[in-house]
């Protein structure tokens, strides 16, 4: 085992600090990581804070990770010393199952989150990104395009596949009127995808000076979700609404604005459960359904996607001492659009 510098939280309560942890020697199929980046995701917050309950303390999150291989086990043959790499919310998985050979990790019901999962090298539990490395199996680690802006690149491995999958799935492109509630950090990767693909999108936000960089960042349209108005023009008239809100918020007032046959996906993930009305789902044979993250092909396809087209998360790079200041800048709506912790900083701890 060997000792790694990292930022933990050692209660609902407490705010992150400094810590020692361990990490595993690499077996022969690890990849070991220098970390270099590591987004802030608001789902760190829900679980540093016990909102989803279950957390087990001290907690090390980060799940947005970028880096360079330090070292390869003997049978790696998809990496070697030097290359970018990145790893998202999952490290393990059954492999076996189903899901698992359909590329669909995401759904494995024995998977091993990236933290907070029991950690069956170490016996612990696994620790995230907030840190100066982590070991990772090959088969867990994804390639990073060369061209990109690492910083940027890091948040792809949660926001970026996160709302890529589902626009994916649900078939988001030319012809489409798209809607994306909530402009934080999986928001405003939804506008960048969607409008990428080539659909008409409409983003809808609470903060009116947001209005602008929507635009900026792909929007044809900008809603001010809090005037009733505004909202009503569009009533019956989406095909598509990709919500990613991370608090309490009235769901129907959305649902009223699909066109008959559409779908609301929820990728956002409250603390308490939201209210759906009936009537708004029967009468236009409407749908609501949810969406994880992504499997590690299309966690790929959408790293090299991104290669391709050029695109990254807009972010605020941060040292990793001022991660309570970037946790309360979040609660408040208050990031362009996602923190990256350059985790350098963590050497002066
Ligand atoms: P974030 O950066 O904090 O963005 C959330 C956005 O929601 C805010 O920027 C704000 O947008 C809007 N919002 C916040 N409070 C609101 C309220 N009370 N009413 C209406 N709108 C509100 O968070 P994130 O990292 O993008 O994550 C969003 C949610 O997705 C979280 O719950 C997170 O846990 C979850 N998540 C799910 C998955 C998954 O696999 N499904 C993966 C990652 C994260 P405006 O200022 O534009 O209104
Ligand atoms: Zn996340």
């Amino acid at each position: 085992m060997k000792n790694v510098k990292a930022y933990s939280a050692a209660s609902a309560t407490a705010p992150l600090a400094s810590d020692t942890i361990q990490r595993r020697e690499p077996t022969e199929t690890d990849v070991s990581i220098e970390i270099l980046f590591c987004g802030i995701c608001h789902s760190d917050l829900h679980t540093a804070r016990n909102e989803w309950g279950g957390t087990v303390y001290p907690v090390v999150p980060g799940h947005e990770i970028v880096g360079r291989v330090a070292a390869v086990g003997s049978a790696v043959g998809k990496f070697k010393e030097g290359d970018l790499v990145g790893v998202g919310c999952m490290v393990d998985s059954d492999r076996t199952c189903p899901n698992c050979r359909e590329g669909l990790e995401q759904f494995c019901p024995n998977g091993t989150l990236t933290y907070g999962s029991p950690d069956k090298h170490t016996g612990g539990v696994t620790y995230g990104g907030y840190s100066e490395s982590i070991v990772v199996d090959e088969r867990f680690v994804l390639r990073v395009p060369e061209n990109l802006d690492l910083a940027g690149v890091a948040p792809l491995l949660c926001a970026g596949i996160t709302t890529y999958s589902p626009l994916k799935h649900w078939n988001v492109g030319p012809g489409k009127k798209v809607g994306v509630v909530g402009l934080g950090g999986l928001g405003h990767m939804a506008v960048k995808f969607a409008h990428a693909f080539g659909a008409h999108v409409v983003v809808f936000t609470t903060s009116p000076n947001k209005k602008e960089d929507a635009l900026r960042l792909g929007a044809n349209e900008v809603i001010v979700s809090t005037n009733p108005d505004e909202m009503q023009k569009h009533a019956g008239s989406f095909d598509f609404i990709l919500d990613a809100v991370s608090a309490d918020h009235d769901i129907n007032a959305y649902i009223n604005l699909l066109t008959r046959d559409g779908n609301l996906t929820l990728v956002g993930a409250p603390e308490k459960p939201l209210e759906v009305a009936a009537f708004p789902l029967l009468m236009g044979r409407r749908s609501l359904s949810g969406s994880p993250i992504g499997g590690l092909p299309e966690t790929q396809e959408m790293l090299d996607f991104c290669g391709e087209r050029n695109i990254t998360a807009d972010v605020e790079v941060i040292p990793v001492q001022k991660i309570n200041e970037a946790y309360e800048r979040m609660l408040k709506s208050n990031v362009k659009y996602r923190f990256s912790i350059d985790m350098s900083s963590l050497k002066s701890e």
